[in-house]
């Protein structure tokens, strides 16, 4: 039986992705060679990477003056990555401070250049997104998580600030339609709403392409990738090919406005019985309440490995919360279907019947 997959990552895909690309592991479109013996260079190789990189650029409306770059390492290398090639060593990068993600990103920045916290949640155990906060305007740029993948907290809003922004949006990436203009560069690993693990996709404004004055590695610099069109090494085949896979069946469904609307179903569906049940207990404030990560926690703490136990005939699969939150986490990326979630909230509604 297929168990409903609620893992954070890497998580569930489209039951077609899954499909198809065990096939071209076999046979790809009957060339009589497996997809993963093929060389990149090749015209079925080729015509993948297009293809992807063409509908990145339909569903998600990306300006002409952006590159699109598919770059291994995870969006961990990004935290990186993304100094080195942008900041220059006497000036300064904002963050807003919203998860373990973005801390490790503020880190890797000050090997490079200067930062600031502008604002935090921690203090709350990151179970908000601060508003109201103040960028430097003498800042090179600001960044942002926009879905903080272990606490449940999601940036909706595409804001104009007064500096440029970056922002990891590697766990609500494709899940709504988000407006490029306003960022000058985001980064997302693939392994939630893209395709299984193995790289990460770059959009960054070509203006920011060589930014930062420092001498740079080959394998190190953006604008080598762009120049190469993500072909200055060897790419993840497999990888490219599971995102394509996933982004024709997003395209088949609608785009990213269908996605939204179904995102947007299957958390009201969650959160609503969250809010009834008295045995949970949403970990979010209302109103920054993710879409893509949903928290809660036992009300009472003894009940926790209980309901765990109770979740396994239901064929629930990856619900345990990350260890700083405790408690449950069901993702509820675009692949996973509204009846996974109706699932987990009959076996919510049973358990509490069962006290
Ligand atoms: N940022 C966010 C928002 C994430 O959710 C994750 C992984 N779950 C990362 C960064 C790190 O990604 P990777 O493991 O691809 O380096």
């Amino acid at each position: 039986m297929k168990k409903h997959n609620f893992g954070a990552g890497p998580s569930i895909l489209p039951q077609e992705v899954f499909e198809q690309s065990a096939q071209a592991c076999l046979d790809y479109n009957g060339i009589g060679l497996s997809l993963l013996e093929i060389s990149h260079r090749s015209k079925e190789f080729t015509a993948i990477l297009e293809e992807s990189l063409a509908l990145i650029k339909e569903l998600l409306h990306v300006p002409d003056d952006y590159s699109i770059l598919f770059l291994q390492g995870g969006a961990n290398m990004q935290f990186n990555m993304i100094p080195y090639n942008i900041l220059n060593d006497d000036e300064t990068a904002d963050f807003v401070e919203t998860d373990i993600w973005s801390t490790r990103a503020e880190e890797e920045t000050r090997l490079y250049g200067k930062t600031n916290i502008i604002a935090s949640s921690k203090e709350a155990n990151f179970n908000y997104i601060p508003k109201d906060f103040k960028v430097d305007e003498h800042a090179t740029y600001l960044h942002l998580t926009s879905n903080n993948t272990i606490y449940g907290t999601e940036f909706f809003e595409d804001k104009q600030y007064a500096i440029p922004v970056v922002c990891d949006m590697s766990s609500d990436i494709f899940s709504r339609p988000v407006d490029i203009s306003k960022y000058h560069l985001i980064y997302a690993g693939a392994q939630k709403n893209l395709g299984c693990a193995g790289i990460t996709l770059i959009i960054i404004k070509n203006e920011w392409l060589g930014r930062s004055k420092r001498p740079k590695s080959k394998m190190w610099d953006y604008s080598i990738y762009a120049k190469n069109n993500s072909l200055y090494n060897t790419p993840p085949v497999f990888t490219i090919y599971t995102c394509l896979l996933t982004l024709r069946w997003l395209k088949k469904l609608g785009g990213l406005s269908e996605m939204e609307n179904r995102n947007k179903a299957k958390a009201a569906l969650l959160y609503a019985e969250i809010d009834r049940n008295p045995l949970f207990t949403g970990h979010a404030v209302p109103e920054d309440r993710s879409r893509m990560n949903i928290n809660f926690v036992s009300t009472h703490p003894e009940d926790e490995e209980a309901f765990l136990e109770f979740v396994k005939p239901y064929g629930i699969h990856g619900i345990k919360g990350y260890r700083t939150v405790g408690g449950f986490r069901a993702s509820c990326y675009n692949a996973l279907p509204i009846e996974s979630v109706q699932v987990l909230v009959d076996a919510m509604q049973a358990f509490e019947q069962s006290k």
